[in-house]
């Protein structure tokens, strides 16, 4: 299920891993690049992030929400997949399914 949250003034989900592979579609492969690849502030270093959950937001970005696998702290990554038109329809279908 998908809770709906405020974070700044965007609606943001909670999705499932699978839900962001289907957003993300044949750029799922990149997932894991994307999770080995998040800016810690505190390594100030790409790491890997860890104990993650998944969000969308309204404009269709997914954003990982977790912790540096290194040190601890709360990292977070947000993908551009709002930016790709096939995935934004994907993100405001899963969207729309939970309201
Ligand atoms: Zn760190």
């Amino acid at each position: 299920m998908i809770k709906k949250e405020k974070y700044s003034d965007r609606s943001k989900y909670k999705i499932t891993r699978e839900q962001a592979e289907y957003i993300m579609g044949e750029n799922k492969k990149h997932l894991k690049l994307i999770e080995g690849n998040v800016y810690c502030g505190k390594c100030c270093d790409s790491v890997t992030i860890v104990n993650h959950i998944f969000y969308i937001d309204s404009f269709g970005d997914i954003i990982l929400d977790g912790k540096c696998k290194k040190c601890g702290s709360h990292v977070v990554r947000c993908t551009e997949t709002g930016e790709n038109k096939e995935a934004y329809a994907r993100a405001q279908e899963v969207i729309n399914k939970q309201k």
